[in-house]
């Protein structure tokens, strides 16, 4: 158990029909929480660092700690590298024991995507690291990656199948219509063409814009072929609005390893609640 990449995690959760979630952490505190509410439920889970994140900390602080979480783990644990555009911050995890990484050159013209992308694989294969790639835009802001309502495009599925093909991705994400932040009124998602895309590549799905999606529709997309569930939005909220409601009804005490505890307890009962929500509760073994 411990330290796992992500190609047979989710090759298993594709077949069994569960998804596995990806948190996107901020600090070792976070790292912590979700480890531990992976650990509670028997459950494997995706550790998700963006590159906001990885600049800010560096990467060989935040493998130390993830090291130290996984290696003693009781279920598989993998961390990986959320929406990345640059080659040096990809070759900088892959170096430091990354067990995936994303590169993301879906703003790219489709063959320049494609050959970035396989560029990417190449590097991170032989060294046994997972590697995902996107294809279409997924509308949003994500840290530093914004994509306005007009540039927004579904994936396209005869590129699709040609970019699995020729990349072959240990995971797939192609936009279907989820966001990223928060939802105004319902999401349209494309089930339809996901399906297809799920079917004829046969490569594991990644979910993209997690936070504010009913349980119908996470359902719905992990029984179409979504392997992978990414929740950032819904932890960023959870990691402040924990430090201000204890701040709140405690106003007076100023011990920060008390408002660091409350935060942990709260991001770990959220990550709970999304485990059990994507059927990954029990599948570690
Ligand atoms: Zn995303």
């Amino acid at each position: 158990m411990g330290l796992e990449n992500i190609s047979k995690m989710l090759a298993k959760a594709r077949q069994e029909k569960y998804a596995v979630g990806a948190f996107n952490i901020l600090d070792y505190n976070s790292m912590k929480a979700v480890i531990a509410a992976a650990e509670q439920l028997n459950a494997p889970v995706i550790v998700q660092t963006s590159v906001a994140t990885v600049k800010f900390w560096g990467t060989k602080p935040m493998i130390s700690w993830f090291r130290q979480l996984a290696e003693s783990a009781q279920v598989p644990v993998a961390i990986h590298l959320d929406h990345c555009k640059e080659l040096d911050v990809i070759t900088d995890c892959i170096e430091q024991g990354w067990t995936s990484v994303m590169i993301d050159a879906s703003s790219k013209p489709f063959e320049e995507n494609l050959a970035i992308s396989q560029q990417v694989v190449d590097m991170a294969r032989p060294k046994n690291i997972s590697v995902e790639a996107e294809l279409g835009a997924i509308v949003g802001v994500e840290d530093d990656i914004h994509v306005k309502h007009q540039d927004a495009h579904l994936a396209d599925i005869e590129q699709s199948i040609r970019f699995c093909e020729k990349v072959r991705p240990d995971c797939f994400a192609p936009a279907i219509g989820t966001a990223h932040g928060l939802y105004k009124g319902q999401p349209k998602i494309a089930f339809e063409l996901a399906e297809q895309i799920a079917d004829k590549t046969g490569i594991p799905l990644a979910l993209h814009g997690g936070t504010g999606l009913s349980e119908e529709v996470f359902a719905k997309c992990i029984a179409l072929g979504c392997a992978k569930v990414n929740i950032s939005t819904q932890l960023k909220h959870v990691f402040i609005d924990s430090f201000v409601d204890y701040h709140n009804s405690n106003s007076r005490q100023y011990n920060p390893l008390k408002v660091l505890g409350a935060q942990y307890q709260q991001l770990k009962e959220m990550v709970n609640e999304n485990i059990k929500l994507f059927g990954s509760e029990g599948k570690a073994n």
